[in-house]
């Protein structure tokens, strides 16, 4: 079991909840907020041990942990204490209406809202010491289901405490966001994910990669790692450094069909590990989205050098690529370049299709090429 005091890297958040916990009135909200793959949800895990400890002790350093032996922290640790509720947008699935069970789910909605959040947090906590909802990926709560939040997030029942993961604060209303103590998680340092992708046989210039790339986000690095990515991002740099103003006429079509790949096979890895089905035109986005980011960041590279700034190069493992980028652009090409792939990633939210976006972003790397000829 993960202790607060155990959390790495991430000193400011657990320091303003050993503030909130010594508190008078301790919060019954949190909004945790912070890029993926940082600790966000095992922080949570920590303080719902905390909080639901049968005899919480204090360590060395005069601080409040839990026990680790009572039968909260024994059920915690083995990941199914039944007043710790996870809830996430695929409870969708375990719904007792047949049509909220069989939609796709894009969205955290009303319905998995109700059933899994409010009508558990009216009922009497199993083991007597509380409860605690982790709401994950609020990014994706609709306004419906953020507003019939309110009143819970305003006023719990005694002893609940409701922690709302999501990446940036601003995403969430203004309402849901003023009834929770904010607690604001950074990326972890470089070395730190470099050293865990290694204990997960990560090649160490891989490693560095992801661990640039993701700026500190252990959990995204071991995804990207996972899926496969870092072969498609070493083959999408090299082609894009060889892009002549004549385009490529592939290229286009090689992108969308490894976005849809990428896609494919996240679709089937979470209906292995969690039983859902995730919409496959969520994961087509997503796999796009992360696709373009690797896109931008070869070109965030090329300015670097363009420029001569002192930065390290995110491709530091494709040095020889991002030089002849930045031998065929401009600085101000590459801004353009940079501003043209983050209206694309915006497009792919609005329902254009991938295959569009993918020849229009071989079109904008390509014709800035032309310009410079
Ligand atoms: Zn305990």
């Amino acid at each position: 079991m993960i202790h607060l005091q155990d959390i790495i890297g991430q000193q400011e958040a657990t320091g303003r909840l050993r503030t909130c916990l010594a508190a008078d009135r301790m919060p019954h909200a949190f909004l945790f907020a912070g890029p993926d793959g940082v600790g966000r949800e095992t922080t949570a895990l920590a303080l719902a041990a905390l909080l639901l400890c049968e005899s919480p002790q204090t360590d060395l350093a005069g601080q409040r942990t839990a026990c680790g032996s009572c039968q909260s922290c024994r059920l915690i640790a083995g990941g199914n204490h039944p007043d710790v509720h996870r809830i996430y947008k695929e409870l969708a699935r375990y719904h007792e209406n047949a049509d909220i069970r069989n939609r796709k789910m894009q969205s955290l909605g009303i319905e998995v809202i109700r059933s899994f959040l409010l009508a558990p947090a009216g009922r009497a906590s199993t083991q007597g010491q509380g409860k605690v909802f982790i709401v994950l990926e609020t990014e994706l709560l609709t306004i419906e289901a953020q507003n019939s939040m309110l009143k819970i997030l305003e006023e719990p029942p005694p002893k609940t405490t409701i922690i709302l993961v999501c990446g940036k604060a601003d995403m969430l209303l203004p309402t849901t966001r003023s009834r929770c103590a904010l607690i604001r998680f950074g990326a972890l340092p470089h070395d730190f994910v470099i050293e865990k992708l290694a204990a997960a046989e990560v090649q160490p210039t891989e490693a560095a990669f992801w661990a640039a790339f993701t700026d500190g986000s252990v959990g995204g690095a071991l995804d990207h790692a996972a899926a496969g990515l870092y072969d498609i991002k070493c083959d999408i740099l090299g082609r894009l450094a060889a892009l002549g103003p004549a385009g490529d006429v592939t290229l286009g079509e090689s992108l969308a069909t490894t976005s849809d790949t990428l896609a494919e096979a996240e679709v089937k890895r979470i209906k292995k590990s969690a039983g859902a089905d995730l919409a496959k035109t969520l994961a087509t986005r997503r796999a796009a989205a992360v696709m373009l980011q690797l896109i931008a960041a070869a070109y965030r590279d090329a300015m670097t050098v363009a420029t001569g700034a002192e930065r390290v190069l995110i491709n530091a493992d494709q040095a020889a690529a991002v030089a002849d980028l930045a031998a065929r652009h401009d600085p101000d090409q590459i801004a353009e370049i940079l501003q043209q792939l983050s209206r694309y990633e915006r497009l792919l939210w609005r329902n254009v299709a991938a295959k569009t976006v993918w020849d229009n972003v071989v079109l904008t790397c390509a014709s800035a090429a032309t310009l410079n000829v």
